[in-house]
């Protein structure tokens, strides 16, 4: 099946490029960030080009990916100039022009995930009309278009109250909370108000979020990745702990959901479906993000195969990998900039110092150009015998930041 796939990818390469990696076929990524990067590193070591589309000269794909166009991903002409150059398409971000995916893919274009994927998924209100009809549990949810909608959903939800924005929304930032009514209005116009859309959901009394990333392969097949739990700090992504420390019941539960979430898109490649674990064992669906993602970070040292690699395997038609864990546990730790400018990098550097000399851990640099607060700048995932182990390990390079903090 191997031999098939590698020899039906050669007849569709549009280059004139010889290449003689695991496929022939050049992949196209929408977006260069540490996402685009990490995808460039797995596709390197299997000798698979990649080329990059990134408004930013130096993003941090922009120095590993095969060739870097330098240019929107929401622009028309740009997305349908740079599918020239690649055999298949896909996203490390679902931002990007979904009406010119849609026109390219009727032109024969390959997009994996497909375009109405990413249409759905890039618009948290669509997404969540599209997972409720497909019966998926969800907190409640509701479009408002105006103060008084807005006052409704909170009676009818109650306080305190989730408010997003539709779109464009990453590490929080198109969230709002109104913990009363008298709040609505701030966290309205905190988001912009409501000329770009917004929707509300009910406050989802979670103890614990979880994420479980779901590879599909072009014949549809579906394999899961362990359930890990996900630790938030101001909305962001801070800390996975993988496996979660929950039921065989709660494992299989999530599992279930976010295996049945992904089978009503259209596509391959890797999907993380983030969850929330309500006190009575409850699993409620926060959202779904068609690419790899922030909670997978930790399958590179922890998988057998990452899922880096996995969604390269899922695109171009290759068999996907295993997706269980190698080792006992691993917990995986974003360096979020905690400053501006050079007091930022040299706070960052504290902790790699200490995460050098980590038995276990490895550090992962994005190379971003500037240090921003709350930006993702790096992540270490520590592996180890026991999670108490890995713990004490993760504890052991951040253990300056908590005296400073106590
Ligand atoms: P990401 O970086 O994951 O794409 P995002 O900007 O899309 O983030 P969400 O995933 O919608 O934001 O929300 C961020 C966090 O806010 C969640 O992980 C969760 O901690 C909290 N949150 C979101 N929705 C709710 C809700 N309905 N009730 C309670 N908390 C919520
Ligand atoms: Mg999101
Ligand atoms: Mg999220």
């Amino acid at each position: 099946a191997c031999h098939a796939s590698m020899k039906s990818d050669v007849s569709q390469r549009k280059d004139n490029v010889t290449t003689h990696g695991l496929s022939e076929t050049i992949v196209g990524v929408l977006g260069g960030g540490q996402l685009g990067r990490m995808l460039c590193q797995a596709a390197s070591q299997m000798s698979i080009k990649i080329n990059i589309l990134d408004p930013m000269k130096n993003c941090p794909a922009s120095f590993i990916s095969h060739h870097h166009m330098v240019g929107s991903y929401n622009d028309s002409a740009t997305v349908e100039e740079f599918a020239k150059s690649c055999g298949i398409l896909t996203v490390e971000i679902e931002h990007v022009d979904a009406d010119t995916l849609e026109k390219l893919e009727k032109q024969g274009v390959d997009c994996q995930p497909k375009a109405s994927t990413i249409r759905i998924i890039q618009d948290k209100f669509l997404q969540k009309v599209h997972f409720s009809r497909n019966n998926i549990p969800l907190p409640k949810f509701m479009q408002i278009n105006d103060q008084e909608c807005a006052k409704r959903a909170g009676q009818d939800f109650g306080y305190p109250l989730m408010i997003k924005s539709r779109r464009l929304a990453y590490d929080g930032r198109g969230n709002a909370v109104a913990k009363t009514e008298k709040e609505l209005t701030s966290a309205i116009n905190a988001l912009g108000g409501f000329a770009h859309g917004l929707y509300v959901e009910q406050w989802a009394p979670f103890v614990k979020e979880l994420a479980v990333i779901v590879a599909r392969g072009r014949d549809n097949s579906l394999l899961c990745y362990p359930v890990v739990e996900t630790v938030h700090r101001d909305n962001i992504c801070h800390v996975v702990k993988v496996p979660a420390n929950e039921s065989w019941k709660i494992m299989k539960l999530a599992t279930d959901i976010a295996s049945r979430a992904v089978a009503s898109l259209e596509g391959a490649g890797v999907f993380a479906v983030e969850l929330f674990l309500t006190e009575d064992g409850q699993i409620l669906l926060n959202e779904v993000a068609p690419r790899p993602h922030n909670s997978g970070h930790h399958t590179i040292e922890s998988c057998y195969t990452s899922q880096y690699e996995q969604h390269l395997r899922a695109i171009v038609g290759l068999p996907l990998g295993d997706p269980s864990m190698k080792v006992p546990a691993a917990m995986m730790y974003n360096i979020l900039g905690e400053d501006e400018g050079e007091a930022g990098f040299i706070l960052a550097n504290q902790i790699i110092k200490r995460a050098l000399c980590t038995s276990g851990a490895t550090i992962h640099w994005y190379d971003k150009p500037d240090i921003r607060k709350q930006r993702k700048m790096g992540h270490i995932t520590v592996v180890g015998p026991s999670m108490s182990i890995v713990e004490t390990r993760v504890k052991s390079f951040l253990k300056e930041e908590s005296s400073e903090e106590t």
